[in-house]
């Protein structure tokens, strides 16, 4: 049964390279995807689409058609696309199964979906929602969450990113692989090691308030555990380990390819827990 791969992540994380990596990764196994680009505003996809949403909407045209910005155009366009979700379905449908008239032409094993350079618009809007629950009913399907490692290098950042993340998983309900790409710039293992190991966490936490200028007046005290501040931040790394303990993480290089063979298999080991935990939830909401 095919799989499907929903790419989300901030403008700029490296989702459409990423795209691009395992679009490239899977040509070369002879195995190609189906791939769909859902991102109205992209100038250039390095990558054949099989449906590519710039092919019904022209987002420069729905901007001057409403009288929207840059945002509001994204999002109309996203809404107008929704409304073609079952012809989408009917072609997916075809291609992943075999075809008794064309027997040569071996079904679709995995269905590669890029979103919008602007996260919330794809993840908080309803022809979003839409979008992905359609693609989820059909086949088991994982969110790819991108990351910038190395824009994510303090644990600030780290912490609203993962925080963000996790918003995501709650909100989709579908099983998750962080993609920590760009490690061609900064290896990921700090984030494995902050995920794996509490206290490891807590002492960078520790010394990022000390330097940070904002940190509070009396040598980071302010965030060290005492007050609202520390407080808050004791129970959302609670809450965090929670969240790491059914993720995968992977770190990959989009630019070079490391890691990719690595995410392959949290791929598989996250359909199989699509099949198992999520589809029974799925069917149970429906
Ligand atoms: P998107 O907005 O999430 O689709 O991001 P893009 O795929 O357009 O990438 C944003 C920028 O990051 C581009 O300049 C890419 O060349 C760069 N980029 C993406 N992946 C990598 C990577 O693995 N390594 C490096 N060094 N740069 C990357
Ligand atoms: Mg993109």
């Amino acid at each position: 049964q095919p799989v499907s791969i929903v790419c989300v992540g901030m403008a700029g994380s490296g989702k459409t390279t990423f795209m691009q990596r395992i679009n490239a990764h899977l040509h070369a196994k002879k195995e190609p995807p189906y791939v769909i680009n859902l991102d109205p505003a992209v100038l250039n996809v390095p990558f054949d689409s099989n449906i590519d949403i710039r092919d019904s909407v022209n987002y420069k045209e729905v901007m001057k058609q409403y009288n929207l910005g840059p945002n509001g155009g994204i999002l109309t366009s996203l809404n107008l696309f929704a409304t073609k979700v079952d012809q989408i379905l009917g072609l997916l449908e075809k291609r992943t199964t075999s075809d008794p008239a064309n027997p040569s032409r071996k079904p679709i094993e995995h269905i590669l979906v890029d979103t919008p350079g602007q996260i919330e618009v794809f993840v908080w809007s309803a022809s979003g929602t839409i979008l992905l629950e359609s693609l989820a009913s059909s086949f088991p399907t994982v969110i790819a969450y991108i990351i910038d490692t190395p824009r994510t290098a303090s644990t600030s950042t780290f912490m609203s990113n993962m925080l963000y993340a996790c918003s995501i998983l709650y909100k989709t309900k579908l099983p998750m692989i962080l993609v920590f790409n760009k490690t061609d710039i900064k290896d990921a293992s700090f984030a494995k090691e902050w995920m794996t190991d509490y206290d490891a966490f807590q002492a960078a936490l520790q010394e990022d308030e000390n330097s940070n200028a904002f940190g509070g007046v009396e040598g980071g005290e302010n965030m060290g555990g005492t007050g609202y501040m520390g407080s808050l931040l004791n129970s959302m790394s609670m809450m965090l380990e929670e969240f790491y303990a059914h993720l995968s993480v992977v770190g990959v290089s989009s630019m070079t390819g490391q890691g990719i063979d690595e995410f392959f298999a949290a791929v598989q080991e996250k359909a199989e827990e699509f099949r198992r935990d999520y589809q029974p939830e799925l069917e149970k909401r429906r």
